[in-house]
């Protein structure tokens, strides 16, 4: 069995929460067939693997690698090469906890208020960086991903794809989210843009 790498290239580290882990296998689970979940188990590194076979804690932290290599083996078995599956996956994780936002939603919470609630959150699922808000205007807010320390695309399709989510709880705004730059592209910056009305 080949030792598994303990070093890390360069000095930058981050973690992410097991449970991202457990939410992309329950996605690979509920939309494809077992003959694929065994194939991503096989192929899963032995620590990777091991998160994924131990029972979901509530609280634990893992290396920001393992959501990596995840997300880029699922990619494999089952992408289409566009990054469009792990932004399902970051939809799909948002929509795992759809009454928790609904409920943010109905107790009239507008789109700024939203979002600083949920950028509040950033860090039961990642333990670097900051989700930086800017209000752009009446309807528009831009959202940087500032300081995560392992800028990578399967991170940011992720957090796109969260967004999307979340806002199909809101029903009373229309939210379009739209990615402006990433520095996994070459960029400077991580930036995201919100435009938003009202539904109706
Ligand atoms: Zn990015």
């Amino acid at each position: 069995m080949p030792a598994e790498p303990t070093v890390r290239q360069g000095s930058a580290s981050a973690g992410v929460a097991t449970s991202t882990l457990h939410v992309r296998l329950d996605y690979v689970r509920s939309h494809y067939s077992a003959e694929v979940v065994a194939q991503l188990l096989a192929r899963a590194t032995p620590a990777l693997r091991g998160l994924l076979e131990a029972p979901p804690s509530g609280d634990g932290f893992t290396e920001l690698e393992h959501f990596l290599a995840l997300n880029e083996l699922i990619q494999e078995l089952v992408g289409s090469g566009d990054g469009a599956v792990v932004r399902a996956m970051g939809h799909f994780a948002a929509r795992h906890n759809a009454s928790t936002w609904r409920k943010i939603f109905e107790s009239g919470a507008d789109i700024p208020t939203f979002m600083t609630i949920a950028s509040g959150l950033w860090h039961h699922h990642y333990d670097s960086g900051v989700l930086h808000l800017v209000q752009e205007g009446p309807s528009a807010l831009t959202l940087e991903i500032r300081d995560f320390a392992v800028p990578h695309r399967a991170h940011c399709l992720s957090v796109l794809g969260w967004l999307e989510g979340i806002f199909e709880a809101d029903p009373k705004h229309l939210v379009t989210v739209t990615e402006r730059a990433c520095r996994a592209l070459g960029d400077e910056r991580c930036v995201l843009a919100l435009s938003y009305r009202d539904a109706r």
